[in-house]
């Protein structure tokens, strides 16, 4: 091509900061189509990002393909990832590549997507005769109602192309008529869905229900005449573990075709075809975990972003975004109303609201009209314990399961022990890689690191003094799990955690055993306490929560808060009150003293003042630069060399070890950086990502920025 060929600004998909310019024939593709270009020696796939501003003489290269014709997101999300990348100091072209399903990533074209539903045409009357069993199956499926093709796998999806070859099929219509009938609200609630019915531009909503207040109710009824009107509404939450029962609800109001799923336990291909299918506005209701907040909406009305507090929002590597917070600036860009819930707000959302940002809509009650739990504390010290529990809290077990009912236990440490100890000498094995001790997992007879997963044979001899007496020091859900078998030996136990649970299928598959067995004793970690509904648990026993109180992470306290809370509100939803036992060995700490009435505002308000006196988020806007490297000394050179480059409108301390000083072999440290304002940091940060990049100690180090940060 000529020199006369306009230039298109792209941006590469990974992780180069600056843009680059190529010779394209016209019409120029327009923003947000993927180009292959020539790159280095090879090839790659870029984003256009616009007519370059390059003056015309200047020699580049020609682009080699264009492999969409038209924009893959609509200007609106072109916009938040623009927003994002800027926010986060993080280069457009990974934004991108996180933002974008894989197999658009590796250049494979936009499905070109048959209609979803599929029903048997009236006038046929196929006939059975030389098909095969799976054939006739999915036949008989169509006879008895609508077939969609989303929840096929790829041979029925094959088999219902020859139907449609054979003219036996037709795509249905959509239907919109809702299955299961809504709830008659209760007067809180009314007023919820009414507020969220009648925003129409952009409107964030905190709607701050206790548990079992039946805020999925609000979310469902807010989105009714939206998903009867052919609109769109995407459902954030926090978990995959989550999806099922969401999905489910949804699924019984809305019909299961109007519903899809977006998350990281699916095939690239489905994500894609998923991914297209909301592009093309054939799904109602989007329910996806973090990574959905990108996914593009043909008829976008309405955002949900459920248990809005969940630290699962933040992505932990890669690009640092918090999905909540791109959510609300995508409702922004996108002029819709959007509900951030939950039963235990972030200090960040009840600042916002105090602030006048957030509408305020509370469920005081639950729905059931009974009362929340209050929770007992139970003083620990100088006590004899049994596997680390009180006998006041294991008579409460006894005489629940003698009635019938189920306990919960919740402990979130996961194997038989945290640690080994050797007792004549005091040796404890840590991981080689990470500043940590290995957990003993006893059934696997395996030590394991649970920060990096390296694993180990349990010694028998101490591997520093050669003596044989090795224990457990701790309990973990493995070894609380042991002695609640022994000493409740004819009453089923059920443990959630990690160890037990590996998939959303196999989490789905124990919370409905949950459902079915009773008296039963239910054992687990963070992985239980999260939205779910336990009807018939009416003892909740909080194991050991005392590493919250005087952890070095100043967001600690507020997660044990909110942990307590969402755990303590799984008993009593169903006829029978609850009953909260909390252990600990801090009795007269204020914040649990705070929580001990079972509501979260007065521990909120009180960790809020706090915040603020000690000048913390949300009061103050926080930034870490981070860095590690397999040898400590060129991490700190290098955020040494970063302090004096950084300017004078940040406040910047340390170099400071990261909590978990040494992870996967590398050791980490951060500077801690806080602007006046969050403008100021923004300004001051963008300032120095140049400069720090080009610091001669930057090339020994892996580093980044994380704004916003939630781990230390
Ligand atoms: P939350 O998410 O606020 O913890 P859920 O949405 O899980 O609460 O609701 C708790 C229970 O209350 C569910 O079994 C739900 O069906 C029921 N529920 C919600 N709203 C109502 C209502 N208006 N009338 C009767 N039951 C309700
Ligand atoms: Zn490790």
């Amino acid at each position: 091509m000529n020199r006369e060929t306009p230039c298109i600004e792209v941006v590469i998909l990974g992780p180069l900061t600056q843009s680059f310019s190529y010779r394209s024939a016209l019409p120029l593709p327009a923003p947000g189509c993927r180009l292959r270009v020539p790159f280095g020696r090879g090839e790659r796939i870029a984003i256009a990002i616009g007519p370059c501003p390059c003056p015309q003489d200047i020699l580049v290269k020609d682009v080699t393909s264009v492999l969409d014709c038209e924009p893959l997101l609509p200007r609106s999300l072109q916009a938040l990832l623009a927003f994002g990348s800027h926010y986060y100091h993080h280069p457009l072209g990974a934004v991108w590549e996180t933002a974008l399903p894989a197999r658009l990533c590796q250049g494979h074209p936009v499905p070109a997507l048959t209609p979803t539903v599929w029903r048997l045409r009236s006038d046929t009357s196929p006939s059975e005769k030389g098909l095969g069993a799976r054939q006739i199956d999915l036949l008989q499926r169509l006879r008895e109602g609508r077939v969609a093709s989303a929840g096929l796998d790829s041979s029925d999806r094959q088999r219902l192309r020859q139907f449609l070859a054979d003219g036996w099929i037709e795509e249905a219509p959509p239907t919109f008529q809702t299955r299961e009938s809504p709830l008659h609200l209760h007067s809180e609630q009314a007023g919820a869905v009414a507020a969220i019915r009648a925003a129409s531009a952009f409107q964030p909503f905190l709607l701050d229900g206790v548990t079992g207040s039946g805020k999925t109710e609000v979310y469902l009824q807010a989105m009714e005449p939206l998903v009867l009107a052919g609109k769109q509404v995407l459902f954030l939450v926090p978990e995959i573990g989550l999806i099922t029962q969401t999905e489910a609800r949804c699924a019984a109001r809305f019909g299961a075709d109007r519903v899809a799923v977006y998350h990281s336990g699916q095939s690239d291909g489905e994500r894609l075809r998923v991914w297209a299918q909301a592009r093309q506005g054939s799904v109602s209701v989007l329910i996806g975990t973090r990574s959905a907040v990108f996914v593009p909406l043909l008829q976008p009305a309405l955002l949900i972003v459920d248990e809005e507090h969940d630290p699962s929002y933040k992505q932990h590597s890669g690009w640092l975004y918090s999905a909540r917070d791109l959510a609300l600036r995508r409702a922004q860009l996108e002029e819709l109303p959007i509900v951030l819930g939950s039963a235990t707000p972030s200090l960040e959302s009840l600042h916002n609201r105090q602030r006048g940002r957030y509408r305020d809509l509370r469920l005081r009650e639950r729905a059931s009209a009974k009362q929340l739990p209050q929770i007992e504390i139970l003083p620990l010290r100088k006590k004899r314990l049994l596997a680390g529990l009180d006998p006041i809290l294991l008579g409460a077990c006894a005489e629940t399961l003698a009635s019938g009912q189920q306990a919960l236990f919740f402990l979130n440490r996961r194997g038989f022990a945290p640690a080994l100890l050797c007792r004549a000498c005091g040796h404890v094995p840590h991981c080689r890689r990470c500043s940590a001790p290995l957990t003993w997992h006893r059934r696997q007879a395996r030590l394991r690191c649970h920060h990096c997963g390296l694993e180990a044979p349990v010694p028998s001899q101490c591997p520093d003094c050669g003596a044989s007496e090795i224990t457990g020091i701790g309990m973990g859900t493995e070894g609380l799990e042991d002695f609640l078998r022994e000493r409740f030996p004819d009453v089923p136990l059920l443990r959630i955690d990690r160890d037990e649970v590996h998939s959303a299928k196999q989490l789905a598959e124990r919370l409905q055993e949950v459902l079915h067995t009773r008296p039963a004793i239910l054992l687990g970690t963070q992985l239980l306490s999260k939205g779910h509904h336990f009807p018939d648990v009416s003892l909740v026993g909080i194991v050991d929560v005392d590493q919250g109180l005087y952890s070095a992470d100043f967001r600690a306290p507020e997660r044990l808060a909110q942990t307590v809370i969402q755990v303590a509100g799984r008993a009593g939803r169903g006829d029978t009150r609850g009953r909260v036992i909390l252990q600990t060995h801090l009795p007269e700490h204020p914040l649990l003293l705070a929580l001990q009435g079972g509501a979260y505002a007065p521990a909120a308000s009180q960790l809020l003042r706090e915040r603020q006196q000690a000048g913390l988020p949300p009061f103050r806007a926080l930034a870490l630069l981070q860095a590690e490297a397999q040898r400590a000394e060129p991490v700190y050179a290098f955020l040494r060399a970063a302090h004096a480059c950084i300017g004078p409108e940040l406040e910047c301390s340390g170099p400071i070890p990261a909590l978990l000083e040494r992870r996967a072999g590398y050791h980490r440290a951060y500077l801690w950086l806080e602007g006046k304002s969050r403008s100021a940091l923004h300004r001051a940060l963008a300032r120095a990502v140049d400069p720090l990049g080009k610091l001669p100690q930057s090339r020994r180090v892996r580093w980044s920025l994380d704004v916003d940060p939630q781990n230390f």
